[in-house]
């Protein structure tokens, strides 16, 4: 028995879910003559004629290893955006039950919520991009179903307290907190996959999109108690991850040391950057960052957003976000590419002297 019994919607908890041929039979031999494929071959690709395996335990079997959980402990979805979605669903009765965000934070977890008419509450962070504790408790109440945390944050790059957040974790054992991991792999900080065996009410969740550089293939994780799996599992799509993404994460998880050199070489970037905007007159503020995102508080941030965009160089403006007045936030490029953004703000200060 886990708090899932109770937490998930209560109609999810009884259903039977879709039966694909692959779930009957698991063998890699034999004669398939049970999902209605063409047994010749594939007009395109290679190889693509068959169903993918529906619950990716190679995969997954892999992932384990690397991250130190069970394979049973994960999910995998197309990107971490589907998890987000069904996270939502497995837990929260439309127009009766809430989440609680915390802004600035990831749009996702709001529109997800909004599909599926799900109150969302709103604890803004502090003026550093902390947890406002104090006003989480106040926001809590008892239709309160799922806390969003994500750390290293989006669109603020720093990570959140991680004793702030264990705290909370402590104190609402009958919440769900997501901890949003996306951009853990550009820190030091521990995981909190670690702690899952800890905290029954803890999910992690990560992405292939970010640091591995798979952003294209639609590839994301999360890691949860075994009884929330089994929910996430039966409620998705069968063959939600294709077999050629499987096949391309496969390959990348022989190759984690790539990634590292990756996240080697944004860092580098994203101090060298850093770097080159410190100087400039229109730059009054660069926040602290754990992730491949610099935001940064600019004079007059609209009109420099435009005349980048007019130069062909595209951040994010984040100017009408909550506590990221006159912020716009770039992602870390190339080195040509930032010198390209670099050059670009020169001549805009240079013209607003
Ligand atoms: C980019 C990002 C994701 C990504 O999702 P995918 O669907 O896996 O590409 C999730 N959460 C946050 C906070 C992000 O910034």
């Amino acid at each position: 028995m886990s708090i899932y019994q109770k937490l998930v919607r209560k109609h999810l908890l009884d259903l039977k879910p879709y039966s694909s041929a692959r779930d009957e039979y698991s063998g890699k031999e034999g004669v398939f003559l049970d999902a209605n494929e063409n047994p010749f071959g594939s007009v395109s690709g290679k190889n693509l004629n068959r169903y993918p395996d529906p619950y990716q335990w190679e995969i997954k079997s892999k992932l384990a290893e690397l991250k130190g959980c069970k394979a049973e402990n994960i999910f995998l979805g197309n990107g971490s955006d589907e998890a987000i979605d069904l996270l939502i669903k497995s837990l929260c009765e439309p127009k009766e039950e809430q989440i609680l965000i915390l802004p600035p934070t990831y749009g996702m977890y709001q529109v997800c919520a909004d599909i599926q008419q799900v109150e969302v509450l709103k604890s803004n962070l502090t003026a550093d991009f902390q947890l406002d504790l104090e006003d989480i408790d106040a926001k809590v109440g008892e239709k309160t179903k799922m806390i969003w945390i994500c750390s290293p944050n989006n669109p603020t790059g720093n990570l959140i307290d991680s004793d702030s957040i264990k705290t909370l974790l402590e104190k609402y054992k009958e919440i769900v907190f997501v901890i949003d991991e996306a951009y853990i792999d550009f820190t030091k900080q521990a995981s909190f996959i670690g702690l899952l065996d800890r905290y029954e009410n803890l999910v992690v969740i990560q992405t292939f999109s970010k640091a591995w550089g798979l952003a294209g293939l639609r590839v994301g994780m999360a890691f949860a108690h075994v009884d929330l799996i089994k929910i996430l599992n039966k409620i998705k799509y069968p063959y939600n991850l294709n077999l050629q993404s499987q096949r391309l994460i496969l390959e990348a998880l022989d190759n984690v040391a790539q990634k590292e050199t990756y996240v080697d070489l944004i860092l580098q970037e994203r101090e060298n950057l850093k770097a080159g905007l410190l100087p400039l007159p229109i730059v009054e503020h660069i926040y602290p960052s754990d992730s491949n995102q610099l935001l940064v508080r600019f004079k007059a941030a609209k009109s420099i957003f435009q005349t980048l965009l007019e130069n062909k160089v595209i951040v994010r403006d984040r100017t009408n976000v909550v506590l990221c007045d006159d912020c716009l936030r770039i992602s870390i490029g190339t080195e040509s590419e930032n010198q390209r953004l670099l050059e670009a703000l020169k001549e805009i200060a240079e013209r607003m002297k």
